[in-house]
């Protein structure tokens, strides 16, 4: 596998980069103090064509690959967790997932003013009580001539007021379980849909997450996504995109600890000298660095497979898995090496710490994810074929 990067993809680094330097990096600790999306990003960033980026040119995308997805999203990350999280949810867990799974019609109704950035899309999967166990969803859908009829709850769904399109995914048939679940494309201003943003949230207070209802929701039939029963199938192949996303904008995470803590360590002295010259305080650099270039690798090695049409889940999910862990990890060091002062807003990795926990709850937890590679060691789990299939890079 070749990880080096063309100049296209530099271009889009140093690009994003700079947008987060000048737009991002000057007020998110304001806004991550206020709370609440700032759309405004959003239309800039939509209007630098990154809500398209790794979706092919006819349905209104730039057609890059999906590593620079990754970068995109690391280098977003880099700024904040927020923003990363809203692409992962818009393009990872949606449009990606239109793109698997959707129909003409509604890649060319739904896909295509995502890619352009005209439309915001979500995922809604987790309900009050199902979050790993997604089979124990109360959500449910009852055929009636053109529509569906949907009533239930979701929750912690990412840009759950802000966004335009949500797949949502629900019980059309509960006695078959896991073969039950379906998947729809809902538009917000369907009538009997409402939702709710979460207050006094720990981290990604610069994000938007909260509550959907659906209460006698009628989804035309036009909008099942898939076939009836693939709503499992389809959520857990969206996973593998979104997880991707997550463990890419966990390295850009490491990037911020890493950046921050190595000015601190020159500006700051203690008995005489700076506190980089403390064995201790190495020690913590020193596996930032190492987290930092083995989640690396894992995220541009699964994107790398992505390119290929290969399945991904297993290397997916341990990217996931590993990235997050590290960021968490990194941003604890990154506070403690600042000492004191890293408890004040005054230098951001107390927002890292805060932001770097929700990535090891989303998208599978750090348990669900030991589970699946242990299982796929053990020879308990194995990844068969899927019905549709990731479109790989370059497009067709
Ligand atoms: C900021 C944020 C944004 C989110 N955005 C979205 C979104 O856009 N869309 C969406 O659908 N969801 C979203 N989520 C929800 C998220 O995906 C769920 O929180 C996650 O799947 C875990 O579910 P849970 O919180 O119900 O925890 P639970 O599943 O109840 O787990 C509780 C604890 O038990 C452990 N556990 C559970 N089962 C097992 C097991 N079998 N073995 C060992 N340990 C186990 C878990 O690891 C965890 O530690 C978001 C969450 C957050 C925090």
């Amino acid at each position: 596998m070749d990880f080096g990067f063309t100049e296209e993809q530099n271009m889009l680094r140093k690009t994003v980069r700079q947008f987060v330097d000048a737009e991002i990096m000057p007020h998110i600790q304001k806004w991550d103090a206020e709370g609440g999306f700032d759309q405004a990003i959003w239309k800039k960033l939509a209007d630098l064509g990154f809500m398209g980026v790794c979706v092919p040119e006819q349905y209104g995308g730039s057609g890059m690959d999906y590593n620079s997805l990754a970068i995109l999203c690391e280098e977003l990350e880099r700024g904040d967790t927020a923003f990363r999280t809203a692409v992962s949810v818009h393009i990872g867990l949606n449009s990606m997932t239109l793109m698997q799974w959707g129909n003409e019609e509604q890649k060319k109704k739904y896909l295509i003013p995502q890619a352009k950035g005209k439309k915001i899309g979500a995922f809604g999967l987790t309900e009050p009580g199902a979050g790993s166990d997604v089979a124990a969803m109360m959500t449910n859908a009852v055929r009636d001539g053109d529509d569906y009829v949907l009533n239930g709850q979701k929750t912690w769904i990412s840009l759950c007021d802000v966004a335009d399109h949500f797949l949502v995914f629900a019980y059309t048939d509960k006695t078959k379980k896991h073969h039950g679940i379906s998947a729809f494309i809902v538009e917000r201003t369907t009538p009997g849909f409402s939702s709710k943003a979460i207050k006094g949230k720990y981290g990604i207070r610069a994000g938007n997450t909260g509550e959907l209802f659906f209460e006698d929701m009628r989804v035309p039939a036009a909008n099942l996504l898939g076939q009836e029963g693939e709503g499992f199938k389809i959520a857990m192949a969206a996973l593998d995109n979104g997880r991707f996303t997550v463990a890419a904008g966990a390295v850009g995470l490491i990037m911020g600890c890493l950046e921050e803590s190595v000015k601190y360590c020159h500006a700051r002295e203690t008995f005489g000298k700076s506190i980089g010259k403390h064995q201790l305080v190495q020690q913590m650099l020193a596996n930032m660095e190492a987290g930092y270039q083995m989640s690396r690798l894992l995220v541009y090695r699964a994107g790398e497979m992505k390119n290929k049409g290969l399945r991904n889940t297993r290397e997916t999910s341990l990217a996931k898995w590993q990235a997050c862990d590290f960021a968490n990890k990194a941003a604890d060091d990154a506070f403690q090496i600042h000492g004191a002062y890293g408890y004040s807003d005054e230098y951001p990795v107390a927002r890292f710490l805060r932001n770097s926990k929700a990535p090891v709850i989303y998208e599978g937890t750090r348990e669900i994810h030991t589970i699946m590679q242990a299982e796929y060691v053990l020879g308990y789990r194995e990844d068969k074929k899927v019905g549709s299939v990731l479109p790989g890079w370059p497009f067709g």
